[in-house]
């Protein structure tokens, strides 16, 4: 098969979709790979790497898209892109349609067969191509609120481990899922004094079998959230109900009742943020303060560590490109109903209920 790989051209996203390895895999698998020239420069992959791989260097988008049977990228195809898409091509990417309507417009009249990295499914009710970006995320956001409670950050001056004689920084974690876990071990091995809540008694459990005495759980009732508020030095906020809205967990009110200089990192700014003083920011600018309390929003955690998190997501996504290139996308749906899972659209047809759902199209 033909696969190409573009460079991602949404504004300040620096990964890319396939990486160096996952090229030589493709190329012993008997495909031919296309890369745009530079396509892996913000991961940190020069030219020379891929073509070591085996790629053919590419000089433009138009190429890539023209010639290749499957697309391979990263974000969802902007509009330039989009009119590129053809019937009877793959593409494999992030999609996110619900909330787009335009671009689900585009890829039906385009006919082209998009199988969208979040919808895919691992047999255990976890979407493993979402998962590395949790992972990133999750260990990236005590990082940023360490840097965020320092005090030329407008944060408390408090350092996350303590020194001998002084206390480490009250951790406190809403939400016990793949990012809250992920911080939460990042932030007890910063030597953070931390505590993990859920709402999910059985997710509770599990941390406490792994990581009983890293890090403490509570359950997660409003009368938790608000008495754990008032000692932390920084809260992340990590909690997930799919297909909805994040929750609001932290009212402005309550801000009043958090000590000054303390940190708020709202990881599920994605979903609208569970704290409602929350609004996204960028990596170049990306903390503000309400009330005294600092605010770290990003949406796309990720992005700050480019190369971690493409390595990290090539790996979660390289068996099901090399599953679509072996067999074509056909067979490989049907042996595969975890990547079945994945499919959008094909042929004009929109084939994921939840997108339609959202958007008043049948399925
Ligand atoms: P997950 O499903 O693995 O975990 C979510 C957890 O939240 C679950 O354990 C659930 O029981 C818990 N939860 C739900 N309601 C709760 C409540 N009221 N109190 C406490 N816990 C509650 O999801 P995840 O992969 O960890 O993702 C968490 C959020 O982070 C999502 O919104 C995701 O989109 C977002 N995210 C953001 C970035 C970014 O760059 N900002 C990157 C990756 C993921």
């Amino acid at each position: 098969m033909r696969i190409g790989c573009p460079t991602e051209i949404k504004s300040h996203e620096y990964r890319v979709g396939l990486t160096p390895n996952a090229v030589r895999e493709a190329v012993t698998h008997g495909h031919q790979v296309m890369v745009q020239a530079g396509a892996g420069l913000g991961s940190g992959f020069t030219d020379a790497d891929y073509t070591a791989a085996g790629a053919e260097m590419v000089d433009s988008a138009e190429e890539i898209f023209a010639r290749s049977e499957m697309v391979v990228k990263v974000k969802e195809p902007q509009a330039v892109e989009r009119a590129q898409l053809r019937a009877g091509q793959v593409l494999f990417t992030y999609l996110h349609l619900a909330p787009d309507p335009d671009q689900t417009r585009d890829l039906l009249d385009s006919g082209v067969t998009a199988i969208a990295y979040e919808t895919v499914t691992d047999g255990q009710g976890g979407l493993p191509l979402l998962a590395p970006m949790s992972e990133v995320a999750g260990r990236l956001a005590p990082q940023m609120g360490a840097w965020a409670l320092q005090k030329a950050n407008g944060g408390r001056g408090t350092l996350m481990g303590g020194v001998p004689g002084v206390g480490p920084a009250e951790v406190v974690v809403i939400g016990g899922g793949v990012v809250g876990t992920h911080a939460a071990r990042v932030a007890a091995g910063m030597g953070a004094d931390v505590t993990v809540l859920d709402r999910a008694l059985p997710r509770l459990r599990y941390l406490d079998d792994v990581f009983g005495g890293r890090f403490k759980t509570r359950y997660s009732s409003g009368g938790a959230v608000a008495e754990l508020l008032e000692t932390a030095d920084l809260v992340v906020g990590a909690v997930l109900i799919p297909g909805a809205e994040a929750p609001k967990l932290v009212r402005r009110a309550d801000l009043a009742t958090m000590k000054p200089g303390a940190v708020l990192v709202d990881v599920a700014i994605d979903q609208g943020g569970c704290f409602e003083t929350s609004r996204p920011t960028t990596h170049d600018d990306p903390i503000y303060t309400v009330d005294g309390i600092v605010h770290y929003c990003v949406a796309n955690m990720p992005g700050a560590v480019a190369r971690t998190a493409t390595i990290a997501l090539g790996n979660a996504t390289l068996p099901h490109v090399l599953a679509l290139a072996d067999k074509g996308w056909r067979q490989a749906c049907e042996d595969d109903p975890n990547l079945l899972a994945g499919l959008n659209t094909h042929a004009g047809h929109l084939t994921y209920y939840a997108v339609g759902r959202a958007q008043g199209i049948d399925v």
